[in-house]
């Protein structure tokens, strides 16, 4: 697609996404598929389900069950057959009461050839995103053009084989290009994560956040103080967090806490996802993990044999309790504690959100891209770069964790170095000219600098699961 005519089509999407929209005869009762939720040149569709049926679109995939990806799927849904992990599969005929009939659970890691697309090849690739979470890369001929966009393969018909991999949402790391799937492959379209496609969005990788958040529940249980330290000087980095309680009141608050005594830990999430943070301090603490029975059949379906072990219905046997992300916060985390009056001599509330950083003014916002990899990779994160947020008290403690399962600026920049890509499409944050700008100029930075590293190498990565 020349840049005019990708340009166009943008134009296009954003008509179409016109938010006073109403069903009626003229405009056949159903909101136009932008041209990024249909593949181009195959009858498939991706994360697509509020278009309804889609003309030509024969087969319908879902990425991962969260509610931005599945909108308008429901028990009426009668528009084909949806493909998807089988967790997902799971989910949302649990969640949502989607008909067996339709659904279609496809193994990982396997080359599957999907019914009625003209031959095309699905292989599923964890996204390291929430449970079921996964990448599509999809392998075949251009045969049709389906979809409502105005704008035509020229390729359809061709005997070029095609190879497109949708990220749906992902947390971008190097087991995603070693795969062996994608692992030296060229790959003509990348449909990208991009929530985070901004330098200001460089967050700790994620293993080590849940470690330091396992670390420190282990400390606190213990009575041990949070942030006694390494040779005596606090590893707090500058940068990395902005809660942090630096006034003495503060350090008297953490004095009266380092008491021993049964301490409640509550992890707060919403929906699906941050199953891992929970595991790791249920392990840490070698306790259960309780929560409602609601939140417990969701987690069941799930697929995580190591999860349903820790589950308990029991709230006392359980050391760690998950609850939705809003009562972590102070005056509603007493409430909860308090039913479980005299139990607990203190509560520890974790809660992972995305990021909350805002970028100091006069920083670097257009850090060239051997910088936002060197100083990404010189900065770590452990469990004293966890602070009590400032309404704290002794028996009371909220952490705010930085924990996002979306990749940060610096792993989709990493992503995009040490992958053979021909075409980068932007799935995230679309909706308006200025940012789609943005992000494209963020795409021809890391084009040229590919290039300049002589083609697609992997970047030099500190660990197995993250750059
Ligand atoms: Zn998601």
């Amino acid at each position: 697609m020349t840049s005019y005519k990708e340009n166009e089509a943008w134009k296009e999407a954003s008509a179409v996404e016109d938010r006073n929209f109403r069903p009626t005869k003229a405009n056949g009762g159903r909101r136009k598929a932008p041209f990024y939720k249909v593949l181009q040149g195959m009858p498939i569709a991706v994360d697509a389900f509020r278009y309804g049926t889609i003309p030509n679109v024969t087969a319908y995939f879902l990425t991962h069950a969260h509610s931005d990806h599945y909108t308008n799927l429901s028990a009426n849904w009668k528009s084909g057959p949806i493909y998807c992990s089988e967790g997902t599969a799971n989910l949302i005929k649990h969640m949502l009461g989607v008909d067996s009939k339709w659904v279609h659970p496809l193994p990982m890691d396997t080359p599957i050839t999907i019914p009625n697309t003209g031959g095309v090849q699905v292989t599923l690739i964890e996204a390291n995103h929430c449970p079921g979470s996964c990448l599509f890369l999809f392998e075949g001929k251009q045969t049709v053009n389906a979809g409502d966009s105005a704008y035509k393969s020229p390729y359809v018909g061709s005997a070029k084989v095609f190879r497109y991999l949708h990220c749906g949402d992902f947390r971008a790391s190097p087991q995603h290009v070693l795969h062996p799937a994608i692992k030296g492959k060229r790959i003509d379209h990348v449909y990208l994560d991009t929530t985070y496609l901004d330098p200001k969005y460089c967050f700790p990788p994620q293993p080590q956040v849940i470690s330091a958040c396992a670390e420190l529940a282990k400390r606190l249980a213990q009575g041990r103080p949070p942030d006694d330290t390494q040779g005596g000087k606090p590893r707090t980095m500058a940068g990395w967090f902005t809660r942090v309680d630096k006034s003495d009141k503060g350090k008297e608050k953490a004095k009266e806490s380092d008491a021993p005594g049964k301490t409640l830990f509550v992890v707060g999430t919403y929906s699906i996802g941050k199953e891992r943070i929970v595991k790791a301090i249920a392990k840490a603490l070698d306790t259960k993990v309780y929560c409602d029975s609601r939140k417990a059949a969701i987690l069941r379906c799930e697929n995580d044999p190591e999860l349903d072990a820790m589950l308990t219905t029991d709230p006392l046997a359980g050391g760690v309790h998950l609850v939705p992300l809003g009562v972590i916060a102070s005056d509603r985390l007493k409430q909860y504690v308090d039913r479980w009056k005299g139990r607990y001599s203190k509560v520890i509330g974790f809660r992972p959100t995305g990021w909350t950083y805002t970028q100091p003014s006069g920083s670097d916002n257009l850090p060239s891209i051997p910088t936002v990899i060197s100083r990404s990779q010189s900065r770590s994160f452990n469990y004293a770069n966890l602070q009590p947020m400032r309404n704290s008290t002794s028996t009371l403690q909220v952490y705010g964790v930085p924990y996002s399962e979306h990749s940060s600026f610096f792993e989709l920049t990493c992503f995009a170095l040490s992958l053979d890509w021909g075409r980068m499409i932007a799935t995230v944050n679309v909706g308006s000219e200025t940012s789609r700008g943005k992000m494209g100029k963020w795409v021809e930075r890391w084009e040229a600098e590919r290039k300049k590293r002589g083609g697609a190498k992997i970047v030099e990565h500190r660990a197995e699961d993250y750059w």
